[in-house]
């Protein structure tokens, strides 16, 4: 049988895992290498162990090719025929995964400027990928394309026409996380197919989706994956005043405030400490628990608002590293809802069941899995 492989590449880190190819493909390895620049290293996880392998400088071709090294034994001469890449701008025109042709590749570079940050480094794999397996199909999933259907009102700001006509609208971003997260809640009480759900995805980035039919309805998430949530980094919901005030007043350039926001907000900027929810829940320090308040408060917010978006709400599902493990922030969000029928079983949150509510909307604790989705759509086209 052949094999798979999935990249999700970031600015800093281009993560990998492989699967073997069949009808449900099936996890070999995974791991990332982190730190791309001068101090890089291999992270590989295989058979329940977890190597850690310093690589010194790498870029994303050299990382590939240190991956390509570290995976081979795992392969066992299987042959890699499919290479899944998480993409994360697929415009308006992309609904679906696609075959990563040259015309595909040129519409997608012409993204780079929706995503500047994000967008040049998912190309520079897929071109990394295609010069070490020239035979293998390569397939672009986007994280904005669970959104694409989105209705109108969710999909527009209130600009005047020509800034949407040429591309400034609300994509909706962590797409693949929510189609992951409405698909396996659907296999696993198939009675909430169809249900109006929504879902936190609360990582080191955060959003909230308001899924009905297993489509997104309305996402925090907007232009950008600045919009909604505070994040690890990243400032969440912000007055655009604010912004013209940094350029006015403070004489920042739009480079500095880019960095402002994607970089020392968030619950680093707030707590002026970490932004790592573990490191802030550990810390006893009043600004730690400030980032928390307002972390939890932005989450019961956009719950609300995510639930007038569906006229209702069946089951509440909260994921990512916090979402799947912070009992704090999962019982201190439920805590406000009550009004909603959101309550939870505190035993069950406490040990972070799957199922953890106790009120009449179902609310769950649900593991993330977007590299699956990445190899679910190669699968199809090997
Ligand atoms: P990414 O978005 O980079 O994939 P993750 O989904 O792994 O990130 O989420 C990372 C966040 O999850 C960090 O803030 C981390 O502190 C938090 N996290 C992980 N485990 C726990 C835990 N047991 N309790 C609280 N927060 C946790």
């Amino acid at each position: 049988m052949s094999a798979i492989l999935t990249l999700n590449a970031g600015s800093s880190s281009l993560k990998f895992a492989v699967y073997i190819s069949d009808h449900e493909p099936q996890l070999l390895a995974r791991g990332q290498v982190e730190n791309l620049g001068p101090t890089a290293r291999l992270i590989l996880e295989n058979d329940g162990e977890k190597v850690v392998r310093a690589l010194g400088v790498a870029d994303h071709a050299i990382a590939l090719r240190e991956i390509i090294a570290s995976v081979t034994p795992v392969l066992a001469g299987r042959k890699v025929d499919g290479v899944g890449h998480r993409i994360v701008h697929g415009g308006v025109d992309f609904h679906a995964p696609e075959i990563l042709t040259p015309q595909v590749i040129e519409k997608l570079s012409a993204l780079v400027p929706l995503a500047p940050l994000h967008q040049p480094h998912n190309l520079a794999a897929v071109a990394a990928a295609q010069v070490a397996f020239p035979d293998a199909v390569q397939v672009a999933c986007f994280d904005t394309a669970f959104h694409r259907d989105h209705p109108w009102v969710n999909d527009t700001f209130a600009l005047p026409r020509r800034f949407y006509e040429e591309g400034v609208r609300r994509y909706g971003f962590h797409g693949l996380s929510y189609d992951f997260l409405t698909g396996d809640l659907a296999r696993r009480f198939p009675e909430l197919s169809g249900a109006r759900l929504v879902i936190a995805h609360l990582g080191n980035g955060a959003s909230i989706c308001a899924v009905k039919d297993g489509r997104s309805v309305g996402s925090t998430m907007g232009f950008s994956a600045l919009d909604g949530l505070p994040m690890g980094t990243r400032c969440g919901q912000i007055d655009p005043g604010v912004l013209l005030y940094l350029m006015d007043q403070k004489g920042l350039s739009a480079p500095e405030i880019s960095t402002l926001l994607y970089k020392e907000s968030g619950l680093k900027g707030l707590s002026g400490i970490s932004s790592d929810m573990r490191t802030l829940e550990a810390s006893e320090a009043p600004e730690a628990a400030q980032a928390i308040d307002y972390y939890v408060f932005r989450i019961r917010r956009e719950i609300g608002a995510m639930t007038a978006v569906l006229g209702g709400i069946d089951a509440l599902i909260f994921s990512g590293g916090i979402g799947e493990n912070s009992v704090t922030v999962r019982g201190r969000v439920a805590d406000g809802l009550d009004y909603l029928g959101i309550t939870l079983d505190e035993g069950r949150n406490a040990t972070s069941e799957i199922e953890i509510g106790a009120g009449p909307v179902r609310v769950f604790a649900l593991p993330t899995d977007e590299e699956r989705v990445i190899a679910r759509a190669v699968q199809k086209q090997v």
